[in-house]
């Protein structure tokens, strides 16, 4: 590529430099004259000697070495034997497409023009305002001036493209699709639209550009991007169907959701600096379950936001529990930092304590802070102290007291419950899966309830000591609104395993989130979790189940021999799959077809005679219901085996929905014979798929207790290629700590050799915590394989 920028400068700094990487340079010039440069590459700086103090106009032509090998910053995102050329660039990849000054709080005007062959489509930020021919088979695209914006949301993409529009409230809302795929893009086009109305009427600021265009790409390193007014996703997310599993649906809806809101909140008001980066992402997060729980009401968003980015996966409560966390408001001196700040407790945890502040303020004075903070900062940069003085003044609370404490600290407290007599004691300390000697204090929102009365009141020292009774019942954290995990006596166990049956919905899976944590720490004893495992099956919640089939998967991908964990999993998969209906019943609530696709799947990998029921069903494989075909891959995968093998990496390699293989890959990743898994996971590397589906054998086959040594074994061949894949991407590190810290869990001497040899520059943050929960595991699955003898 080719480019040409030029830089209109308001007092230049001296000396002054643009932000430049991966370029190579061809000249500069200030107001019209040549001028001498010196490109430092190795601290990605082009320092420009003869620029004035005054205003002028820096131009730069340079050329850039589009390479083969990267899915991020400007990439070729590939299909079939075709490509679409986009960008992707937070945070800091724009230096490596135009020099430019690459930090969020310097807001630039931006006028793009591009020549490429006539005939593709070419997208950006804002509308086109006409097509030139250029000659020779070429043309010239010229789009409308941008607003102020922050660098990192430039956007464009080159390609042959299906657009559909739909125009809801003056605006265009704009799905294109490479062709061929137009028709799977009605779900995230129509949610885009509703949500970009209803952000409207939120924030009561209208909505700042012209059109929205959502851009599905065929190949994507992680899930979306907010770009301003050019949403790019990969297609699993844009290009689910109405008949798509409800569990992929709802993800992909979600978060088109989510990067709407981030329209306002991160594109019109940006960040000053990445150590705020966690306020664009929390605010994005809790809005987009907020807006999509009112948009689909029977959806039960704020289950799956307790689930998905509270509990489980790298839910918040695990990653901030580790000696590695982080505050939510991290220290980020440079950019390499801020790649390792996109995590659950930058998105999940901040998530959560915005939505205490919300229920501290009230739900009007939140809206109205947050509308006053978009009004005044608009086109501007804003700190998270902006956010709680706004919040401050509309409620006359004292927002910033709380904030803080939550936020600058990492970590959060374990609140012991204990019934002495007609007293209830609490006492709060820091929760650690390892080392826990940490010590202080935090301000707990506390809602509890004692034999039928509730209380809330807010827990500011290490005890407290309350006088109720509490003969029948104590439960602290009602609602799950609280950041914190409860660990109670013996006593208020007991009372708390018979009252089970009547907590709420959020209440069954908030129990069984902090027994999970507190086995994983060592605080209690897999008996009492196995207790409470059965009161789950007796008592069959939706949401409940499905937090724990994760649990158990991956208790038993790390230590499926334990007489424990089969003592724990009997009979529960089979027995719950009988309650919710091994077909879907009329009329069913989307959450319930998702349990049942947990359970068939689980089932189908552990039990050899429902493997063959579901293996005969994969004759139908594409009329099944959406929720079962997971199990029907995975049953045929382990009653077929080499046969299974060929097929379902036939159907992968021909199927042009990224949506169909997530599921297919459930099968490819179920083998128990080395050599199939090893098939499977080399079909990422090979290009006979896309490249952005890599993850998904490997994440899935590291559960799979008889593949878990082969996919070990498989990283270490392939590390530096994936690696290369991503280019230093954050991508690259979520997958690692998704995937070693279960297939090393019995070579976690050789895992650490493996990791401190490249330990890259910056890697180290990223990889600590991977080997922490590869500790972790190694730890808990030494300790159910001895049968107690917990500390
Ligand atoms: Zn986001």
């Amino acid at each position: 590529m080719d480019g040409k920028v030029a830089v209109t400068v308001r007092g230049a700094t001296k000396p002054f430099s643009l932000d430049a990487s991966e370029l190579s340079i061809a000249s500069v010039s200030v107001n019209g004259r040549p001028t001498r440069f010196v490109f430092d590459e190795k601290h990605a700086k082009l320092r420009i000697p003869g620029v004035p103090t005054g205003q002028s106009v820096v131009e730069v032509e340079y050329s850039k070495q589009v390479s083969d090998d990267v899915i991020f910053g400007l990439y070729k995102s590939k299909y079939d034997k075709d490509y679409i050329l986009a960008t992707d660039l937070e945070p800091a990849e724009a230096r490596t497409v135009f020099p430019c000054v690459d930090e969020p709080a310097y807001k630039a005007v931006f006028k793009l023009q591009i020549t490429t062959d006539d005939g593709l489509g070419v997208i950006g930020n804002m509308p086109l305002v006409r097509r030139e021919g250029a000659g020779a088979g070429r043309a010239t695209y010229v789009f409308q001036e941008s607003p102020r914006m922050s660098t990192y949301l430039f956007f464009f993409a080159i390609g042959r493209f299906e657009e559909t529009k739909l125009t809801k409230g003056g605006i265009d809302v704009i799905t294109a699709t490479r062709p061929g795929q137009a028709e799977n893009s009605h779900v995230a086009l129509e949610i885009s639209a509703d949500a970009l109305l209803g952000y409207q009427n939120y924030y009561d600021v209208p909505y700042p550009l012209k059109k929205l265009h959502i851009v599905a790409l065929p190949e994507y390193h992680t899930g979306a991007m907010e770009n301003w007014g050019a949403i790019a996703s990969r297609e699993s997310y844009a290009l689910v169907r109405e008949d798509t599993n409800f569990r992929l649906k709802n993800r992909g809806a979600m978060s088109m959701v989510h990067e709407v809101a981030h329209q306002w909140f991160g594109d019109l008001v940006t960040m000053k600096w990445w150590d705020d980066l966690w306020l664009n992402e929390s605010f994005a997060t809790l809005m987009s379950y907020k807006m999509t729980q009112k948009l689909h009401p029977d959806w039960e968003m704020w289950g799956v936001f307790l689930k998905d980015e509270v509990f489980m996966r790298d839910g918040a409560m695990k990653l901030d529990a580790l000696s590695t966390t982080h505050p939510v408001q991290a220290r980020v001196r440079n950019v390499a930092e801020a790649t390792h700040t996109f995590d659950s407790i930058s998105y999940g945890k901040g998530a959560c304590v915005l939505r205490m502040l919300e229920g501290y303020v009230g739900e009007e004075a939140f809206r109205a802070g947050v509308s006053d903070y978009l009004k005044k900062f608009s086109f501007s940069n804003a700190t998270g102290k902006d956010l709680w003085d706004s919040l401050g003044r509309r409620s006359g609370l004292p927002v910033t007291r709380l904030a803080r404490a939550w936020l600058t600290r990492p970590g959060y407290p374990l609140v012991r419950a204990s019934i002495r007599g007609n007293k209830v004691e609490l006492t709060q300390r820091p929760f650690r899966f390892i080392g826990g000697r940490a010590s202080g204090t935090w301000p707990i929102p506390i809602r509890m309830r004692t034999d039928g009365k509730e209380r809330s009141f807010i827990l500011n020292r290490k005890s407290a000591r309350l006088s109720v009774t509490a003969s029948s019942e104590l439960f602290l954290n009602l609602g799950r609104t609280g950041f914190f995990v409860t660990l109670y006596d013996a006593g208020a166990y007991d009372l708390l395993a018979s009252n089970f049956p009547r907590l709420s919905s959020h209440d069954k899976a908030g129990v069984m989130n902090d027994l999970y944590l507190l086995l994983q720490a060592g605080l209690v004893m897999p008996d009492l979790y196995a207790r409470f495992v059965s009161l789950c099956r007796a008592n069959p919640d939706p949401l409940t189940v499905q937090l724990v089939v994760e649990q158990l998967r991956i208790v038993e991908a790390i230590a499926s021999d334990s007489p424990i964990v089969q003592g724990i999993t009997h009979n529960f998969y089979p027995s719950l799959l009988e309650h919710f209906g091994e077909s879907p019943q009329p009329g069913e609530q989307p959450m319930v077809g998702t349990t049942r696709e947990y359970l068939a799947s689980r089932l189908a990998q552990t039990d050899r005679s429902y493997a063959e029921k579901m293996a005969k069903l994969f004759d139908n494989y594409a009329n099944l219901d959406p929720n079962l075909k997971a199990a029907a891959a995975i049953g045929f995968a382990v009653t077929n085996g080499p046969r299974a093998a060929k097929i379902l990496q036939d159907m992968v390699t021909r199927s042009q929905s990224e949506v169909e293989r997530d599921v297919i890959y459930r099968g490819l990743s179920a083998f128990r014979d080395p050599k199939l898994i090893q098939e499977s996971l080399d079909l990422g590397l090979t290009g006979r798929v896309s490249r952005s589906d890599l993850h998904y054998v490997a994440g899935s086959a590291a559960r799979n207790p008889y593949a878990r040594d082969t996919v070990w074994q498989w990283m270490k061949r392939n590390y530096d290629s994936m690696r290369t894949l991503y280019a230093g991407s954050q991508q690259f590190y979520i997958d690692l700590s998704n995937i070693l810290p279960l297939c090393a869990v019995e070579h976690q001497a050789e895992a650490k050799r493996f990791l401190s040899g490249r330990r890259l520059r910056e890697g180290g943050s990223s990889m600590i915590r991977t080997l922490e929960m590869l500790r972790i595991n190694a730890r808990l699955r030494k300790r159910l394989l001895s049968s107690g003898n917990y500390d």
